[in-house]
C-alpha cells in the first residue's frame, strides 16, 4: 500500500489484504495445477476450491453447495437474472430499481431491446424504495426482482427482505446485488427469502476478478457461461485458483472485522461528516442516514462541481469519488442522486468517501483539515455560489 495517499474510495475497490495476498501467493508460484486433473498436483487442489467456498459460506450464511465462484460482481449479476428468465421463460417481467448499479441498469436496458418488460421501481429523496409502487410492480407476470442490499453511491440499505417475500408470494425469484454489503452487514441467508446474491471479491480486500453468486439449495439454476464442467457445470472456465482461496481467506477476514466496521470504521466515517457539517456551509449528506452502510458518506458540496474537488484532494494525495467510478468521467451527475431528486446544484457538487479498516482517525483529520480551504477556493470562483450570496 502506498503509504503517503489517503484512500477514500473503498467502495470503488479495495487493497488486497496482507494475509490475503499471503495465502495465494502458494497457488500462482508452486501450486498451480488445474484443480480438475487426475493427477495428484492439480486434482488435490479441488479440496483448497471447497475450502475457500466453505469460508464464504460462513460469511454469507450459506452451504458449500449454494455457491458457484465467477470472475466479478457483474458475471453474477447477469447469471442470476438470465437464470430466472431461462427457466421461467413464460414470465417475460423484470423488476429492478431506479437506483442499481449499471450491471443491473444496463443489463435492464438489453433485455427491454430484446422483448422483456422492466418495471423499475422508484426511490424518494432519501434513495429509500417506494414500496408501494413495488407491491403495484411484482405480479404473476413477474419472473425475477433484482434489488440491490446496498446502494454503492449512499450506502442505502434496501429492504430486502420485504422485497423477497414480496417475490416469493408472487412466484417470482428474488435476486440482490450485495456487492457493497458482503463484510459490512452481517447476513445469515439460510434465513432470509433471498433466491440469488451476487458479491465480488475486490470489494472486501480480494483481488479484481473474482466473484460469487449465491443460489439458495432447491432454486432452479441455468447457468449463463457454458462450456467445461467446472463448478458442477454451472460455470464453465478453469477455476481462478489463486483468486478463489484469496476471496476465502478475505471471507474469512471480513467475518472476523465485522463488528469493527460497524464500530471503528462507522466512527471514522461519522467523524468526517460531523466536521464537514461543522466547518463548511451549504453542505448535505446524501441518502438515507439511519440505513445506510457503515463506511458510506455522500456529501454534496453545493454551487461547486464535483469533479473539481476531486482533482484538488488529488493534488493533497486524497483519494474520493463523484457518483460511482462506472460514471466518473462522464460529468454526468450521477444517476442515483438524480433519481432521489437532489437538485443539479447539490448532485454536480457530490462526493463520495468510502472507508475501509484500513483508515485511520489521522486520515480523517488530515482531510478536514484539507476540505474547508479547498471548497472556499471552488466557491470564490462559482457564479453559482456568488449569485447565492448575493
Ligand atoms: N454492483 C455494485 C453495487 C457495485 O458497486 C459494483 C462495483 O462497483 C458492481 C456491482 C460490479 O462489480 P464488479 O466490479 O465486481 O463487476
Amino acid at each position: 500500500m502506498s503509504s503517503n495517499i489517503i484512500y477514500l474510495d473503498n467502495n470503488a475497490t479495495t487493497c488486497v489484504a496482507p494475509e490475503v495476498f499471503e495465502a495465494m501467493t502458494p497457488y500462482l508460484t508452486e501450486f498451480y495445477g488445474n484443480p480438475s486433473s487426475i493427477h495428484r498436483f492439480g486434482g488435490q487442489l479441488a479440496a483448497k476450491v471447497e475450502e475457500a467456498r466453505a469460508q464464504l459460506g460462513a460469511l454469507i450464511g450459506a452451504q458449500n453447495s449454494e455457491i458457484i465462484f465467477t470472475s466479478c460482481g457483474t458475471e453474477s449479476d447477469t447469471t442470476a437474472i438470465r437464470s430466472a428468465l431461462s427457466i421461467c421463460p413464460k414470465r417475460r417481467k423484470v423488476v429492478i430499481s431506479k437506483v442499481e448499479h449499471p450491471a443491473v441498469l444496463n443489463l435492464g436496458k438489453e433485455l427491454e431491446r430484446n422483448g422483456y418488460k422492466v418495471s423499475i421501481i422508484p426511490v424518494d429523496a432519501r434513495g429509500r424504495l417506494d414500496m408501494d409502487r413495488a407491491r403495484e410492480m411484482i405480479d404473476s407476470e413477474t419472473a425475477v426482482v433484482s434489488v440491490m442490499w446496498a446502494n454503492n453511491e449512499t450506502g442505502n440499505i434496501q429492504p430486502v427482505i420485504e422485497l423477497g417475500e414480496l417475490a416469493r408470494k408472487n412466484g417470482a425469484l428474488f435476486h440482490t446485488d450485495a456487492v457493497q454489503a458482503v463484510g459490512k452487514v452481517p447476513m445469515n441467508l439460510a434465513e432470509l427469502p433471498i433466491d440469488m446474491l451476487s458479491l465480488s471479491g475486490h470489494k472486501f480486500h480480494a483481488p479484481k476478478g473474482i466473484g460469487a453468486l449465491y443460489v439458495k439449495r432447491g432454486v432452479r439454476f441455468h447457468p449463463y457461461i457454458i462450456g467445461g464442467h467446472q463448478e458442477h457445470g454451472r460455470r464453465a472456465g478453469t477455476e481462478n485458483l489463486a483468486s478463489i482461496v484469496g476471496l476465502g481467506k478475505a471471507a474469512e477476514l471480513a467475518l472476523a472485522n465485522i463488528g469493527h466496521e460497524n464500530t471503528a470504521v462507522r466512527a471514522l466515517r461519522d467523524k468526517l461528516e460531523q466536521g464537514v457539517l461543522a466547518s463548511i456551509p451549504s453542505v448535505r449528506i446524501n441518502g438515507d442516514v439511519e440505513h445506510r452502510l457503515p463506511n458510506t458518506a455522500n456529501i454534496s458540496f453545493e454551487y461547486i462541481e464535483g469533479e473539481s474537488i476531486l482533482m484538488l484532494l488529488d493534488m493533497h494525495n486524497i483519494c474520493a469519488s463523484s457518483g460511482s467510478a462506472c460514471t466518473t468521467g462522464s460529468l454526468e451527475p450521477s444517476h442515483v442522486l438524480r433519481a432521489m431528486g437532489v437538485p443539479y446544484t447539490a448532485a454536480h457538487g457530490s462526493i463520495r468517501f468510502s472507508f475501509s479498516r484500513y483508515n485511520t482517525e489521522a486520515e480523517v483529520d488530515r482531510v478536514l483539515e484539507v476540505l474547508p480551504p479547498v471548497i472556499a477556493r471552488l466557491r470564490e470562483i462559482s457564479p453559482y455560489w456568488k449569485q447565492q450570496q448575493n
